[in-house]
């Protein structure tokens, strides 16, 4: 089958890479619900145990996503933090810098301002988009910069062939987190990064059922983050990885419709009085539109916004909606609304959270894949209410 997975759309590598040989005749990878495995002794180099990450379900899963990603190799991680902190402390020892895009992710932002740098880790923040002034903050220990691919709640699109150029340039390794876009829109190696990072709890799996993580790149790195996840622990039980493989068999599938409705829900909030920003890739009143088209096949299903009537006028949207859940996270079959100042970054300092743009009447939703006509109703009757 190797030759089908080269030469084929993502859409038929996401069904059919990682799936042989099938087991007694099995179409469906059954779940290997076993922790460890006979050793054979001097013909294996390792014994197989689940914590090592070497057992059937999660090889599949790392097959598939390698290939959906171009990368020579992944792991998959029990959940999205274990894959950052696994790989970041396969490349950082006390001392070092990393560097990183200053709008992050909560759970990642809460890491580099508080457990990094408590380990003796230098964490900066770039600042601006010039790569002369970041040149500027490096302290001669740099070994990692760190980016995301559309930031969260802000959707900001940072100049990612700059940051993965300037890696190169001062050799650090690039390390991007996919989340939000996923693989069937942007393949963050092709621009030059050297990991790609995701929580596989959101897109991935797509069905809000799992809590996963992954990183792919080249084997010797991917193997140095192995390495770590052997002392670490954070591994992936086997039947959340048949899950996610479940999951990741329509990803091409899910993500068209993630890209159409948010585009068309984004266009529909822009039109709106009661809407005063409409933070979406996808529109063409969006600071970084033009560099989103040119690296990505899709805007993504994420969108924040804010109300003219601010904090309240949010409140009472998210309660008059009838489809999407309130509730944190993203990436699911679900619409999902929150208030970003209330959930993912309410452990950020307040001044801080206002200075990256994050108001206390930011809402974000995470598009799912209901009928696009039913959600942007939705919206409308809430808006109007
Ligand atoms: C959710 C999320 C994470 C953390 O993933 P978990 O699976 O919850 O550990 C990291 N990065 C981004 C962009 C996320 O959305």
């Amino acid at each position: 089958m190797a030759g089908r997975s080269r030469s084929s759309s993502p859409d038929t590598r996401a069904v059919h890479t990682g799936e042989e040989p099938r087991v007694d005749g099995s179409v469906v990878q059954p779940i290997f619900q076993s922790a460890m495995y006979e050793y054979s002794g001097a013909e294996e180099s390792e014994p197989r145990y689940i914590r090592y990450g070497n057992t059937p379900n999660q090889a599949t899963v790392e097959k598939k996503l390698a290939d959906l990603e171009g990368g020579e190799a992944a792991m998959v991680t029990a959940s999205g933090m274990a894959a950052i902190t696994t790989t970041l402390l396969g490349l950082l020892s006390p001392e070092d810098q990393l560097l990183a895009q200053p709008s992050l992710y909560g759970g990642t932002h809460e890491l580099f301002t508080s457990a990094l740098p408590e380990m003796g880790i230098d964490v900066t923040f770039l600042e601006g988009e010039d790569p002369r002034h970041w040149e500027t903050q490096l302290d001669g220990t740099a070994r990692v910069v760190y980016a995301e691919s559309i930031s969260n709640p802000l959707m900001e699109v940072a100049d990612l062939e700059a940051v993965a150029e300037f890696a190169h340039d001062h050799d650090l390794v690039a390390v991007i987190d996919n989340t939000f876009a996923t693989p069937f829109n942007f393949r963050p190696l092709e621009v030059g990064f050297d990991l790609s990072i995701h929580s596989a709890t959101k897109y991935l799996n797509g069905h809000s059922d799992v809590v996963a993580g992954a990183v792919v790149g080249p084997a010797y790195l991917v193997r140095r983050a192995r390495g770590r996840l052997k002392q670490f622990g954070g591994s992936l039980d086997p039947h959340a990885g048949f899950l996610l493989n479940r999951g990741m068999k329509t990803l091409g599938l899910r993500m068209r419709r993630h890209n159409e409705s948010a585009l068309t829900l984004a266009r529909f909030l822009e039109g709106r009085d009661e809407v005063s920003e409409v933070n979406y890739p996808g529109l063409p009143t969006h600071p970084a539109h033009e560099r989103a088209r040119s690296l990505f096949d899709g805007y993504g299903g994420m969108i924040s916004l804010e109300l003219e009537g601010g904090r309240a006028a949010a409140e009472r949207l998210m309660d008059r909606l009838t489809i999407p859940v309130v509730a944190p996270s993203l990436g699911g079959v679900e619409s999902l609304v929150t208030r970003p100042a209330a959930t993912s970054h309410a452990g950020m300092d307040p001044e801080e959270r206002r200075r990256l743009g994050i108001t206390d009447g930011l809402v974000r939703v995470s598009v799912g894949v209901e009928a696009t006509e039913d959600l942007v109703a939705d919206f409308e009757q809430a808006l109007e209410g």
